[in-house]
């Protein structure tokens, strides 16, 4: 795969570091083209044109150049910029009347879902399509790898336009419960074929899917674990799409994302290096000093995350002297209890909002992290702690049970252990992996021996940056 002409792929994305960011995607959009370039590909990044966007290319190093137009775009004229931007070869799509506005990606400033964000992302997999039908510039992606439901229509589009055997298609899904609904009296507007409104297109339950669109119509899909790929044909996890999932089993599989380990690199070189950043960590949480771990949780608090059932079974925790320091941001609810739970407890510190240096800092300090989701597709939260010797407490699901070894005996002996996982995601499954995890912290050998094992973890991008350029070389048209 290293020699060779190289193979052009476009990754379509509505989110990507360091640009902008709501969850994982972005990580993985933005350190997906460093990573398959080794492997001979090509890779360019469609983004929507976001303020954050436009202010990136306004500060390019060379002028970003227009190539292509349209004086309508969905309601809008609309331009398209190529243009090297921190390292990575974009493609952003300035559409004002789309992408220009406050508040954050998907929602308004009242929280919401933007009213049009079918037609904001329908835009972005249109030129997506056109793209990959007729190449810019006389460039050509032989491959499109489509994120989400955000780029989901984009062969529905090819079709329309007769180019469906023009580029080789990836559907990837980083989370199904995103799916991208919008009513069938939309057709009209996203100029969606008509003829592709049914239960074996793109139709769900009488709306318009775009993440169907992408999992009916690409020639491969992929998610980001071997796990969540198999849960995915499950009822329970397939969330309405199982079927549409079942019926192309053969086609998808799982990838695991990896980390940026340069950009993620620990703060310390040694053992000491760590203790004394989790002092500095509870100092900055306000924590008392403690004979118990230091636990954090970096995410959105949303109901996938399990983070009800943390609140649960937090004082397990507290009891044995661990301590608590969470970050996130999301469901009122889950942000009323733990502010409760922090002033109810020495022992809990939480900082509500999106704060991309202290999560930095707290996985630094962190000596264990708790990922207790429902479900979850890859997770990164859990592979940034292991790279900085924090011990992850996962709930055995998704790509968490695949990057995570627990500490069963048998590990343990064989010195590979390198977290813990509970299951069902119960209170009281994970009160007692708490204990476990004390336990271990108090025996103290075997929790240094599973810190050192999980800084050694492959968590990079090599190897699935390798299964990733094998499925495009698959699926690539000439
Ligand atoms: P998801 O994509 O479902 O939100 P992931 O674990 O795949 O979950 O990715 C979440 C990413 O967002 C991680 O890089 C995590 O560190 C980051 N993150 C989540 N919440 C916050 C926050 N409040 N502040 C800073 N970073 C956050």
């Amino acid at each position: 795969m290293t020699s060779g002409p190289s193979l052009t792929v476009l990754s379509v994305t509505s989110e990507c570091v360091p640009f902008v960011k709501t969850g994982g995607l972005a990580d993985v959009a933005g350190a997906l083209p460093a990573a398959v370039a080794p492997q001979g590909v090509a890779m360019r990044t469609l983004l929507p044109g976001y303020p954050a966007v436009l202010e990136a290319l306004g500060k390019a190093e060379q002028k970003p150049v227009q190539v292509a137009r349209w004086d309508s775009l969905f309601g809008g004229a609309a331009r398209l910029f190529a243009a090297q931007l921190e390292g990575r070869d974009m493609l952003v799509l300035d559409a004002p009347h789309l992408f220009t506005r406050d508040g954050t990606l998907y929602l308004g400033p009242d929280g919401q879902d933007w009213p049009d964000n079918d037609r904001r992302f329908a835009a972005l997999s249109w030129v997506a399509a056109q793209i990959g039908a007729h190449g810019i510039e006389g460039w050509k992606p032989r491959v499109l790898h489509l994120h989400d439901w955000q780029a989901g229509l984009t062969p529905a589009y090819l079709h329309a336009m007769g180019a469906s055997g023009s580029c080789g298609t990836l559907m990837t899904i980083h989370n199904i419960a995103f799916q991208g609904l919008t009513p069938a009296s939309q057709m009209h507007a996203l100029q969606l074929p008509g003829e592709l409104f049914s239960a074996e297109g793109f139709e769900y339950w009488g709306q318009i899917s775009a993440l169907k669109a992408g999992l009916v119509f690409s020639d491969r899909i992929s998610t980001v674990s071997p796990t969540y790929a198999r849960e995915l044909l499950t009822p329970e996890f397939g969330t309405g799409l199982d079927g549409v999932l079942r019926a192309r089993a053969g086609d998808v599989c799982g990838i695991l994302n990896g980390i940026d380990k340069q950009a993620w690199a620990p703060p310390f070189k040694s053992q000491r290096g760590k203790a004394s950043r989790v002092a500095a960590l509870r100092k900055e949480a306000g924590l008392p000093d403690s004979d118990g771990p230091l636990c954090v949780v970096i995410s959105r608090l949303s109901a996938q995350k399990g983070l009800d059932v943390l609140l649960s079974a937090l004082p397990a925790l507290l009891a044995r002297g661990g301590q608590l320091m969470l970050l996130g941001s999301g469901d009122p609810d889950l942000e009323d209890g733990f502010r409760a739970a922090a002033q109810d407890h020495a022992g809990v510190s939480v900082r509500i909002g999106y704060n991309e240096p202290l999560s930095r800092r707290m996985m630094a300090g962190a000596e264990a992290v708790l990922v207790p989701s429902r479900f979850e597709p890859c997770g990164l939260t859990q592979l940034y702690g292991l790279h900085h010797g924090a011990v992850p407490v996962v709930a055995r699901t998704g790509g968490l049970a695949d990057t995570v070894i627990d500490a069963n005996a048998a590990a343990l002996r064989a010195g590979v252990a390198t977290g813990i996982h509970f299951a069902p995601v119960t209170a009281e499954a994970l009160a007692h992996a708490f204990h476990r995890l004390c336990d271990l912290y108090d025996a103290g050998a075997p929790f240094r021996a599973m810190q050192r094992a999980g800084m050694k973890a492959d968590v990079g991008w090599e190897s699935s940056a390798e299964e990733y350029a094998r499925l495009y070389a698959e699926i690539a048209k000439p």
